[in-house]
């Protein structure tokens, strides 16, 4: 018999869609958008309804436990049972300990599953109790732009993105919506339709929504901040600022426009690559339509200046009194409007004092340091596909290969990563659990339960956890906490607006809007900024004191190698998650302008080598002026299999920091490209 259920979209992207899901036998075998959550409104990406059912019961599921009988990275393990694989993780694990104290052990996990529970829950709480050493994940994505938000507005939400189709101006920077903020397509087009909005759109690649847009300007990667200088310059210079409210609400005016005013738009134009004209034209439209929103995306935060181009945006409706108004401001902080207590659901104080932490983005130099102390003996995998995702993929895979290293996998399907593993736990997949689910980029909470029983012998990431714990006997009930407790942990459920209702008991067919008092989040009307001063803070103590960087910054990334790689997400994979599927079976692109193309003597179709010091991939070239000379592109997050010698884009990225949140730089990738063959 066929019954619809009710559920939720776990994956790395900001829309978090409610789902109906229909199960036959325990099987799941269709996947399409609900009603439940208004904003997303029975629409969903086809990555999800075309290939999250082969995920869930395709041939690459992970049905039992297993254990590496083969050479590290070669894919060969036999089946093992639960006791047989905890306790090899307890013994193995457990000397690891005893020889080099328990900071050499490592939990490798990120962002695969976005509900509260499978990302961090559980987990956490054994390996504080542990005393593993503490990872530091937001570097790797979105922590640069989350620390620029705190810097600048503290942890308040923007605005939520309905009210983008209020707006009379859309600026889309850095944020390819139509691949990676579906959802914000349509209210765009809202607002375009009843408002006669302009969009532009602020992208080096000339994305599907750049095609539509009336003014696409494609910026030199990484020079973000300069641009939103030479527009906040241009502004002042035509009278666009807001002087009563800069003086009621901004902090370091002074400080941070000094700055702007050594930015002249002619020198902007030529560091961006970009036509003078396109940079008034962005002012004007600035100064005269409102209201007016921007959705800062990830794109621009993937480089050495990304901290420094974010804040420089976030800077324009502070500037130019453009909040306070719905439908005004910044589509960001999202994840602010919901009432977390990370405190209580981790329990990070169970680490022991001093424990030190380790940037995610450092973790394959980390594995390959000789002097590192303690070195890392033993890591956790899970929620991730380290090898495929991480800069410089060659030096993460010198360190997984290391054979004095005890690698624990935990995943839904066998990955690239898993086959570097010596154990590999089986993990459920969200539909075979229960979540709750906040958003990064919309208001709405929401709960799911499992649609199907866990598949083979798999197990939810907190009942393995719960198992580990046991075993190794950490005792108490925070380590037997139901998942039912661990939501309940996940909330306040005090917050107003749950209404009494315990958070593990939330309706799972409709969304809890999460507001102010009833009305929607906008700032300076119904939230105000929680910084230090009180005020939108162009200068901030925080990032002075965190990173040495009071205010935004530009330094030029100087390179032998003349190209810009970029590597945006594809319309296929979310990161990485689905690259084992059917549609992600081909190698993606090299995209190059025909004038740089033509330089190199190269067309369309031939394959080439993409190279500089840290590896070298092989990829089919396509000549198009979709992207700028000087620039190229391919898409991020296939796996080792579209490739014939064992380097995807990764293995090009360098691994240096941003300018905020150590962030990885994937943006700052330099290359050469040739014919291969
Ligand atoms: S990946 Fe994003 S757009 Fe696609 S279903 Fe999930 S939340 Fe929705």
């Amino acid at each position: 018999m066929r019954v619809d259920r009710p559920s939720v979209c776990p994956l790395d992207c900001p829309d978090t869609c409610s789902l109906t899901v229909t199960v036959e036998e325990d099987r799941i075998v269709q996947i399409r958008g609900s009603r439940a959550n208004s904003l997303t409104a029975g629409v969903i990406c086809t990555k999800v309804a075309r290939d999250f059912p082969d995920f869930v019961h395709g041939e690459r599921r992970l049905l039992t436990p297993l254990r590496r009988v083969g050479r590290k990275g070669e894919g060969v393990f036999e089946r093992i049972s639960w006791d047989q694989a905890l306790d090899l993780v307890h013994e193995r694990v457990t000397a690891v300990v005893l020889e080099h104290g328990p900071q050499a052990v490592l939990p490798l996990n990120y962002a695969g599953p976005h509900g509260f529970l499978a990302y961090a829950s559980m987990d956490l709480r054994f390996f504080h109790r542990l005393g593993a050493s503490l990872l530091d994940r937001k570097p790797l994505c979105g922590g640069i732009r989350t620390e620029a938000w705190l810097g600048t507005f503290g942890p308040v939400p923007g605005i939520r993105p309905e009210q983008v189709a209020l707006a009379k101006l859309v600026i889309a920077w850095g944020n390819n919506v139509t691949w990676s903020n579906l959802h914000l397509t349509s209210l765009i087009n809202q607002a375009r339709r009843r408002n006669g909005a302009k969009l532009v759109v602020v992208d080096p690649r000339r994305t599907k929504i750049a095609e539509q847009a009336d003014l696409h300007v494609a910026l030199r990667p990484g020079t973000d901040v300069v641009l939103a200088w030479a527009v906040t310059a241009e502004l002042e210079r035509r009278g666009g600022l807001d002087p009563e409210f800069i003086r009621r609400h901004v902090h370091g005016f002074e400080a941070y426009m000094a700055r702007v005013r050594e930015v002249r738009v002619a020198d902007a134009a030529r560091i961006c690559g970009v036509p003078e004209a396109e940079i008034r034209q962005l002012a004007e439209w600035y100064q005269t339509l409102s209201p007016a929103a921007i959705s800062v995306g990830n794109g621009l935060e993937r480089n050495q200046n990304g901290g420094s181009g974010i804040r420089a945006v976030f800077a324009l409706p502070a500037l130019t009194g453009k909040l306070g108004v719905p439908g005004s401001g910044l589509v960001n902080g999202a994840g602010f409007a919901f009432p977390k207590t990370p405190g209580r659901l981790g329990r990070p104080d169970l680490a022991p004092p001093g424990t030190r932490t380790l940037n995610i983005v450092d973790v394959g130099a980390h594995l390959n340091d000789p002097t590192l102390r303690p070195p890392i003996k033993a890591v956790f995998i899970y929620n991730h596909n380290p090898l495929i995702v991480h800069p410089d993929q060659n030096r993460m895979r010198r360190g997984l290969v290391r054979e004095d290293l005890f690698a624990v996998g935990c995943d839904v399907v066998m990955t690239d990563s898993m086959t570097y593993c010596d154990v590999v736990l089986p993990a459920s997949s969200h539909f075979e659990s229960h979540d709750l689910y906040p958003s990064y980029g919309h208001h709405w909470l929401q709960r799911a339960e499992p649609v199907i029983p866990p598949v083979g012998e798999s197990l939810p990431n907190t009942e393995i956890f719960r198992r580990l714990a046991a075993r190794f006997g950490f005792d108490g009930p925070i380590f037997r906490a139901s998942d039912a407790e661990l939501m309940d942990d996940a909330v306040d459920p005090a917050d107003a607006r749950l209404a009494g209702i315990p958070p593990s008991r939330l309706p799972t067919d409709r969304a809890l809007a999460m507001t102010a008092d009833g009305e929607d989040f906008v700032l300076f009307r119904s939230v105000f900024p929680k910084t230090p001063t009180g005020k939108v803070e162009l200068e901030s103590s925080y990032l002075a004191e965190k990173y040495g960087q009071p205010l935004p910054g530009y330094r030029l990334y100087e390179s032998s190698y003349p190209l810009v790689l970029i590597s945006p997400a594809s319309d296929r994979r979310i990161s990485s998650t689905f690259g084992g599927s059917k549609a992600s079976d081909g190698t993606p692109p090299l995209e190059m302008h025909p004038e740089d193309a033509e330089r190199r003597g190269l067309r369309s179709g031939t394959w080439v080598r993409v190279w500089n010091d840290l590896g070298e991939v092989h990829l089919p070239l396509k000549v198009t002026d979709v992207v700028p000379p000087g620039v190229v592109a391919t898409f991020k997050g296939t796996w080792l299999r579209t490739s014939d010698n064992g380097q995807t884009v990764s293995a090009l990225v360098p691994g240096h920091h941003a300018d905020l949140s150590g962030g990885a730089c994937f943006n700052d990738t330099r290359v050469e490209v040739a014919a291969y063959r």
